[in-house]
């Protein structure tokens, strides 16, 4: 048994963020007029060390925490991030291990990655047109890099691969279906995600928002769908497959259909703070703690202490007055 919020959630996951530091400047993410040469980064000693993140990750589990996924900023720009997946591995109680990474490391990365005890991928991957790709990455890697550790994963043994796009309206809208193409093609799971009004910098607009229902129904004009159940309660992604077999699709409509009601996902972020949700404005300080000498009981208390009192919705809520709170980056927080 585990702790349970306000609203009758358990705590389940958590994304941990490794560092706020990216290759990529995605505009929807870290737009470079905000993330420029002079922006003021975190410094290496204030980041957690992967003995600190182990040890905040064995409270959470104490409060019913099965699956750790480790994002960023890029988590694979931390050095030696092999060392910390190995150390989560053998957290008792955490039986799935997962990554969402840019990709762009993953040539080089993924068999120690693999070795370490890494579970599953996800690679974000918003086009597979390389003008599209490098207009919304706004950077100078190749997209074949990308493919590149896409194919890199699959030769280390990672099986169900999944990709992550974030559909912008009139920026990559029109390349949702050579997107399903080419992960049906290599059996990867395509899921669409919903442009979020996450953070204040990258000046999200409604109107620039896809509905998923749009991009399903772009999808199976040309490869018919069919809806699936989900795999668990609190899955984010709402699950399509394709009538001739051919895999799956997720959709993950934050916007138009938010799922705050099953939402079981805690947030650390690169500096020991607890989020209790993507749009939260502050977090509970744990490197206080963990570095004031507090033992693993008190550390435990207080995860389950912001759990018990949690009530975030803010997808649910989502109106032009909640649009005018201040709230922390993704990049920062962990997507
Ligand atoms: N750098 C890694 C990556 O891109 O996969 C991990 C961190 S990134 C913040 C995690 C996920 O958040 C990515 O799949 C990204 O596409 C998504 N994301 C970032 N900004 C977003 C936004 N405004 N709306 C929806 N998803 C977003
Ligand atoms: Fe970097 Fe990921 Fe954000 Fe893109 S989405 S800027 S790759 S952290
Ligand atoms: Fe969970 Fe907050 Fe997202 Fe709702 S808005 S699904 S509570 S992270």
């Amino acid at each position: 048994m585990g702790v349970v919020d306000r609203l009758d959630r358990p705590l389940r996951d958590l994304r941990v963020s490794v560092t706020d530091r990216c290759n990529f400047r995605c505009t929807y993410c870290m737009p470079r007029e905000a993330f420029g040469a002079d922006f003021a980064f975190l410094d290496r000693e204030e980041l957690l060390t992967f003995e600190e993140i182990t040890r905040v990750v064995r409270a959470f589990a104490r409060h019913g925490v099965r699956k750790v996924r480790l994002t960023g900023g890029e988590p694979l720009v931390r050095r030696d991030i092999e060392r910390l997946v190995a150390m989560l591995a053998a957290v008792e109680g955490v039986d799935d291990i997962a990554l969402t990474t840019n990709g762009s490391l993953l040539p080089r990365k993924a068999p120690a990655l693999r070795a370490a005890g890494l579970g599953r991928v996800t690679v974000s991957l918003d086009s597979v047109d390389e003008q599209v790709f490098s207009s919304m990455a706004d950077v100078d890697v190749p997209l074949a890099r990308v493919l590149d550790g896409i194919e890199a994963a699959r030769e280390a043994g990672f099986e169900t691969i999944k990709l992550n796009a974030v559909v912008k309206r009139g920026v990559n809208d029109d390349g949702v279906v050579a997107l399903a193409r080419y992960a049906r093609e290599g059996g990867l799971v395509a899921r669409f995600i919903e442009y979020m009004d996450v953070g204040t910098t990258n000046g999200w607009r409604l109107d620039e928002v896809v509905p998923a229902v749009e991009v399903v129904r772009r999808i199976d004009a040309v490869f018919p769908l069919e809806p699936l159940d989900p795999n668990y309660t609190g899955e984010v992604a709402t699950r399509y497959r394709y009538r001739d077999g051919g895999g799956e699709i997720g959709i993950v409509s934050s916007v138009t259909r938010p799922f705050c009601r099953t939402c079981t996902r805690a947030r650390l972020s690169a500096i020991g703070e607890l989020y209790t949700c993507l749009f939260a404005a502050g977090g509970r300080d744990l490197r206080g703690l963990l570095r004031g000498g507090a033992g693993d009981d008190e550390l435990a208390a207080a995860i389950g202490g912001s759990w018990l009192g949690r009530v975030d919705r803010y997808s649910e809520l989502r109106s032009a007055a909640t649009a005018a709170v201040p709230r922390v980056e993704m990049s920062y927080i962990g997507g």
